[in-house]
């Protein structure tokens, strides 16, 4: 069901003061940490409704509502974010209309994104998606294989390496989930030291996002508790 439009800022808010406070918890600014709303499976009026609530930067999953979506509000200035994973036949989509993508994972994608990205936009702003916990899911590269890969990226003009993106295997322990949004704050780090000058750690969705704010998350990746469950 669509929230109503109080409902729905009432629960942006909510998530706002949830960052807020995490953020003074673990000595972080607050304007530090973006909050990317997940609009994946919500219609184009639920973001615009999102919107009107003040909210800025949109997570797609799938290139076909990323491209549906960001045609019918292209008369706003929003900013959008691919976090799923890329097939190689919709990495022009995802050049031509995103600002962000979050999941990226491979060399021959990176490569196609780079060919593909419009010349009139800027460099597409990437981040290397790290399977951190041996995830089930197949997605993300081992720990020991960020640094090849962001060198890869760093030979491609038109991608920018901001960071890292992680999907820690879910569970309800607040000790457990920071552990594993250490992990990936230390290949960050890691990346620092070798040269790169990185400023992003997407992590922490709707269940975790105080944990990974501890951990030094500056996007974190929230749908769930902004638009309600997910019906399917
Ligand atoms: C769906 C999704 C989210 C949001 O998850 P919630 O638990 O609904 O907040 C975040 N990141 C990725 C990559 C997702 O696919």
């Amino acid at each position: 069901m669509m929230a109503s439009a109080n409902t729905l800022c009432a629960r942006i808010d909510a998530v706002r003061a949830t960052i807020d406070r995490a953020a003074k918890q673990y000595g972080r600014r607050s304007e530090d940490v973006t909050l990317l709303a997940v609009s994946k499976t919500r219609t184009a009026d639920e973001i615009r409704q999102a919107v009107a609530c003040g909210q800025r930067a949109f997570g797609e999953n799938y290139a076909s509502e990323l491209q549906e979506k960001s045609a019918v509000l292209a008369d706003k200035a929003l900013s959008w974010h691919f976090i799923g994973p890329v097939q190689s036949n919709k990495t022009r989509l995802i050049a031509e209309r995103a600002d962000w993508l979050h999941s990226l994972d491979r060399e021959r994608i990176a490569r196609r994104l780079n060919d593909q990205r419009p010349e009139q936009r800027p460099a597409l702003n990437v981040c290397i998606q790290v399977n951190i916990s041996d995830e089930p899911s197949k997605s993300g590269v081992a720990p020991e294989e960020i640094l090849g890969l962001a060198e890869q990226i760093r030979a491609l003009p038109r991608l920018r390496l901001r960071g890292l993106m992680a999907i820690p295997a879910p569970t309800d322990d607040p000790a457990q989930q920071r552990q594993a949004f250490a992990q990936l704050r230390a290949c960050l780090e890691d990346l620092q030291t070798r040269g790169y000058e990185l400023d992003t750690l997407s992590m922490g969705m709707s269940d975790d996002l105080e944990a990974a704010i501890a951990e030094g998350a500056t996007i974190v990746r929230v749908g769930t508790a902004i638009f309600g469950s997910r019906s399917g």
